[in-house]
């Protein structure tokens, strides 16, 4: 395939935007190359400026879990945009989403809408900060919760693509207080716990990782680590900004019973719009303004299109209790053919996969944190993704990235992709 008209666009865009993209891990920086141009998506599909059709495997970074254009959300925001698109006023609409959000995901009473995964997860430290009136909280090497300062400190995703964990900008006095654990590692966050007693405000962590690939939470640790918060008067955040309206109709806490303080959302819940959530019991969301002192705000947070379109997502996921279903069945599929194809090509690999999130990972040993996702040939990343793209397979350009699959792929879609699968790790 040739992407020629990209690369002209990706020349233009360098002279105006800073790296020609408006978030660094667009860029193909870990893979080489330049980056795709879209011009529409469909379903399972991307087209390209080149006139090129993609299978997608990162839709939108996951929000896209029933496919791209998806009917009902594309009708609901044109309807929403004829009759005015910002008003910073509040709409029906917005109590509409909340108290669907409410009913679908366990132990949250009310429920914050604002613009992005980060602002979030920025605001439910915030909260969590003023309500314990603590200063420190852990995070997890490898865990991506946004670009906030206090979330920067060993950073999945982007961050740890472009080798720069720790970002120049982030204050040492912001640093000191991001304290950093091991994933699955519940003695190190114990340790950590007990060196900073009576100082945590809360654990934040994405209860099923994808920001260093996909990374499997290992029996009893989540339970280990509610144990630890509950014990300790910590309180135990769940970054579901990829799992949230996912990997169940609940999410995590759903998924494996778990339950969590305080809930971040983003993607799914915005149906492809700029839609972020933090949510909680009453006690703590009530210490929010106007009601309690916790500052947190947003001129366009609960913005009609916004809220038509998330309305509309999840009322669809809703609505159709087997999706989650198929969604287990199709991503179960594939993995059982990469395992197939990759295996009788003889590379090295491991799989790793919770529902409709997967990552492979060129590494033998199991890939459980941080430090063995690093572990992963990056070589033979850089020729899967660039081989999978040639065959009109598109994946995420780094290897610290899950894929996400969406509903819309047809079992022709996955066989393809694993035909594709087979003959680019013939080439190894
Ligand atoms: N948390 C997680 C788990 C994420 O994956 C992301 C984004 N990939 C964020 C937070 C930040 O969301 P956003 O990019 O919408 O700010």
């Amino acid at each position: 395939m040739l992407y020629k008209r990209s690369s002209q666009l990706f020349a233009e865009a360098e002279k105006v935007i800073p790296g020609g993209v408006n978030s660094p891990v667009r860029a193909f920086k870990a893979v080489g190359g330049t980056p795709i141009f879209v011009k529409s998506a469909k379903g399972a599909y991307l087209y390209d400026e080149d006139g090129n059709k993609l299978i997608d495997y990162i839709n939108s970074w996951g929000p896209m879990v029933l496919g791209h254009a998806y009917q009902p959300v594309v009708d609901a925001v044109i309807e929403k945009a004829k009759l005015g698109t910002s008003f910073g006023m509040p709409t029906e609409l917005e109590t509409e989403i909340a108290a669907l959000a409410v009913s679908m995901v366990p132990n949250i009473d009310k429920i914050r809408f604002v613009n992005s995964g980060t602002e979030a997860c920025m605001s439910a430290i915030r909260l969590a900060r003023g309500f314990t009136k603590r200063d420190k909280i852990i995070k997890f090497a490898g865990c991506y919760h946004g670009h906030s300062d206090s979330f920067l400190i060993q950073a999945g995703s982007g961050a740890v693509t472009f080798g720069s964990p720790n970002s120049p900008g982030v204050t040492q006095g912001t640093a000191k207080d991001t304290l950093l654990a091991k994933y699955n590692d519940l003695e190190n966050v114990k340790t950590l716990v007990e060196a900073n007693k009576g100082e945590i405000a809360a654990i934040i962590i994405e209860a099923v990782a994808g920001n260093m690939g996909c990374i499997v939470p290992k029996e009893g640790f989540l339970q280990g680590l509610r144990d630890l918060c509950t014990e300790n008067g910590i309180l135990l955040i769940f970054d579901e900004v990829m799992t949230g309206f996912r990997l169940a109709r609940g999410g995590v806490q759903e998924l494996y019973g778990i339950d969590a303080d305080i809930v971040t959302f983003g993607k799914v819940i915005g149906g492809g719009l700029p839609v972020g959530a933090f949510a909680a019991r009453e006690e703590i969301m009530n210490y929010l303004a106007p009601l309690g002192p916790v500052y947190q705000a947003g001129t366009l947070s609960g913005n009609p299109l916004a809220m038509a379109a998330g309305l509309a997502m999840l009322k669809a996921l809703d609505s159709d209790r087997e999706i989650f279903t198929r969604l287990e069945e199709k991503t179960a599929y594939l993995e059982a053919g990469i395992h197939r194809v990759l295996k009788a090509n003889n590379v090295v690999f491991t799989i790793n996969r919770v529902g409709s999130m997967i990552s492979v990972h060129f590494d033998a040993d199991p890939v459980t944190d941080f430090q063995t996702a690093a572990k992963g040939d990056n070589e033979t990343f850089k020729k899967f993704f660039h081989g999978l793209l040639q065959e009109g397979v598109y994946i995420a350009p780094s290897a610290y990235e899950t894929w996400f699959i969406t509903d819309a792929l047809t079992y022709e879609d996955l066989d393809f992709t694993i035909n594709a699968i087979d003959k680019v790790s013939k080439t190894f």
